[in-house]
C-alpha cells in the first residue's frame, strides 16, 4: 500500500473509531513512520503517535495495513479507556467494534512478517501441510522428520512464505512451487 494512501486511511480509522468511542486522547494521535522490519505497527501511550513501518507498509495489501491501523488505535482505546496495555479482553473488544474481523491473530500486527519461510510437508497424496514459518532457511531437511512422525523423514521442505499462500488460496499450482531441501 502506498504511504499517502496509509495516511488517509489512519486518519479515516480514527474518525470512524473516535464515532464509537469518546476517546479524547485519541484525537491527537498521528501517525508515523519507521523503518524497522521486526514489527509492523508500535502504538505509543507516552506521546500521541501510532508508528508503522514504512517498508512492511509499502509491501502489504491495503487489507492488511488496515487490520494492523485498528489494531494500533484499538491499543490506544483499550489504554486510555480501560486500561488495557496489552492483547487483553477490552483491546479485543474494541478491535472487533473498530471492524477488524478477527482480533485473536494479536501477534499480527507487532511481530511478524520476516518468516520468509513456510516449513512444509509434502504428504502421500502430494499435497503441501504447513508445519511452522521461520525466517530463515533451514538446514539438512533431507535428514529431518516431525518429531513422533517418521513418515515425514525427506518429505519436508521449505516453500516462499508468499507462494504458500498463493498455494492455500488455489491460486497457484503445486507444480509452480519451488520446494527447497538442503
Ligand atoms: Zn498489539
Amino acid at each position: 500500500m502506498k504511504l499517502s494512501e496509509a495516511f488517509e486511511t489512519f486518519y479515516n480509522e480514527k474518525e470512524k473509531a473516535l464515532k464509537v468511542y469518546n476517546c479524547k486522547q485519541l484525537e491527537n494521535y498521528k501517525l508515523t513512520w519507521n523503518n524497522r522490519k521486526s514489527s509492523f505497527g508500535l502504538a505509543y501511550f507516552s506521546k500521541p503517535e501510532i508508528q508503522l513501518s514504512r517498508p512492511l507498509t509499502l509491501t502489504h495489501s491495503t487489507e492488511h495495513v488496515t487490520d494492523t491501523i485498528r489494531h494500533e488505535i484499538a491499543h490506544v482505546i483499550a489504554f486510555f479507556i480501560y486500561g488495557d496495555r496489552g492483547h487483553g479482553k477490552y483491546w479485543k473488544e474494541v478491535l472487533l467494534k473498530l471492524g477488524n474481523k478477527e482480533a485473536n491473530r494479536t501477534g499480527k500486527a507487532e511481530v511478524l512478517l520476516d518468516r520468509k519461510w513456510t516449513l512444509v510437508y509434502l504428504d502421500e497424496r502430494n499435497q503441501l501441510i504447513k508445519i511452522s514459518m521461520h525466517s530463515r532457511k533451514l538446514k539438512n531437511l533431507s535428514s529431518r522428520y516431525i518429531k513422533n512422525n517418521k513418515k515425514t523423514l525427506g518429505r519436508l521442505y521449505l516453500v516462499l512464505t508468499k507462494d504458500f499462500k498463493l498455494y492455500e488460496a488455489n491460486k497457484l499450482n503445486i507444480s509452480n512451487i519451488n520446494l527447497y531441501q538442503d
